[in-house]
């Protein structure tokens, strides 16, 4: 029997890092061309272990994977063609970035099999764009949203974030409203975190200009909220979307499904091993069909780590877990494990009960982590 697998394609390339950044992207955009030659070579080795899987997901994250041509698009998604059976209706996503994008650009990637693009805006307020040192204007993303739809995307995400320095309620919400009268498919919607190895992480200024935790509380029940009665349903922490336009290769990490990563910096799940790939583009470059040499970390996880991992990632998902699932497939009882853990933060209200299962309340994602560490103890 076929297994489904989703795919991820990492372009590690930026015009120029934002402030807030800790992603692997280089800006040495000079290895461009030897790049795409090394991930076509690591996607051709895998033609082998390709065998017995449909993949119904593609993705291609960075980084700015829009810093690629039609053409160089082309022959990636041509390569992945050739060593793996897509399914007919194969959701293939792309990240874009406003200022990278032209009209040719879109029209080849949607020629080479693109449909689906999720476009970074962040912000609609040009100053708060400027102090994340976004490449663009709320202008410049306009064009590009329009020119999408132009070129025949009919499935877009947008992604914004909040808890930015100096962002107020107000700002927020125009950028929401914004969005939203763009009517996009499907919004992200992550708070600004501030990862130490950054300049905002460097900058005690901008630290004290992110609103605190009172008002990040408040920006993201009142955003999720506006976000719904929208038409754009939770259906994950930090996702909403039409009904039908949620991201099947993102439900792939939080239903702890297969997928298969390609790239520098990329993590795999895939035939019971996870991995990760060194985050070195020039080594990379080197041996890209030597896994093991490429490799950062790697495990073969037993059935008890899945298990913990499923309820790990189950619990950002709005549906929360399904308990008749997570018996089947751990062959254990969720119940016995877990119901004790579960009932403070059920009287709490930070989590509910559901037909199937235990979900956390909106209330309750905002402490996911802290909600998690209790139930799973580490
Ligand atoms: S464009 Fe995206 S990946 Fe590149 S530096 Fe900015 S946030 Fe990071």
């Amino acid at each position: 029997m076929e297994r489904r697998l989703g795919i991820y394609i990492h372009i590690p390339f930026c015009i120029r890092k934002c402030a807030y950044c800790d992603f692997y992207s280089i800006t040495a955009t000079e290895l461009r061309a030897d790049y795409v030659n090394a991930l076509i070579s690591q996607i051709k080795a895998f033609r082998m272990a390709a065998k017995n899987y449909l993949v119904d997901s593609v993705y291609i994250g960075g980084g700015t994977p829009s810093m690629l041509s039609g053409e160089e698009m082309t022959r990636i998604l041509s390569a992945l063609r050739m060593t793996f059976h897509l399914s007919d209706d194969v959701e293939i996503s792309m990240e874009a970035n406003p200022g990278t994008l032209d009209g040719e650009k879109l029209a080849a990637y949607r020629e080479a099999g693109v449909n689906r693009l999720s476009l970074g805006l962040q912000s609609a307020d040009n100053t708060e764009l400027q102090k994340l040192s976004r490449i663009h204007t709320r202008q410049d993303f306009e064009a590009s949203f329009l020119l999408a739809r132009l070129e025949g995307f009919q499935n877009i995400n947008i992604d914004l974030m909040y808890a930015l320095p100096g962002q107020t309620g107000e700002k927020l919400a125009d950028t929401l409203s914004y969005a939203i009268s763009l009517n996009p498919e499907h919004i992200s919607f992550y708070g600004l975190k501030i990862e130490p190895e950054t300049p905002f992480g460097r900058d005690p200024d901008i630290q004290m200009e992110i609103p605190d935790e009172d008002e990040q509380y408040h920006m993201y029940l009142t955003s999720a909220k506006t976000l719904e009665s929208a038409g754009y349903p939770q259906y994950e922490i930090s996702n909403f979307a039409k009904v039908g336009k949620e991201c099947r290769h993102n439900l792939k990490y939080w239903k702890c499904e297969e997928y298969l990563s390609f790239g520098p910096a990329a993590y795999s799940f895939f035939d019971g091993k996870m991995f990760s790939y060194i985050k070195d583009v020039e080594r990379y470059l080197m041996t890209p069909t030597d896994s093991h040499a490429l490799f950062d970390e790697m495990s073969v996880p037993s059935k008890e780590e899945l298990a913990t991992q499923f309820v790990m990632v189950g619990f950002r998902l709005r549906r929360g877990i399904n308990i008749a699932e997570y018996n089947a497939r751990f062959d254990d009882d969720f119940e016995a494990r877990y119901r004790e853990k579960i009932k403070p933060f059920l009287a709490r209200k930070y989590m509910v009960q559901t037909k199937e299962g235990y979900r956390l309340s909106r209330r309750g994602m905002l402490i996911s982590n802290y909600i998690l560490s209790e139930i799973l103890e580490f």
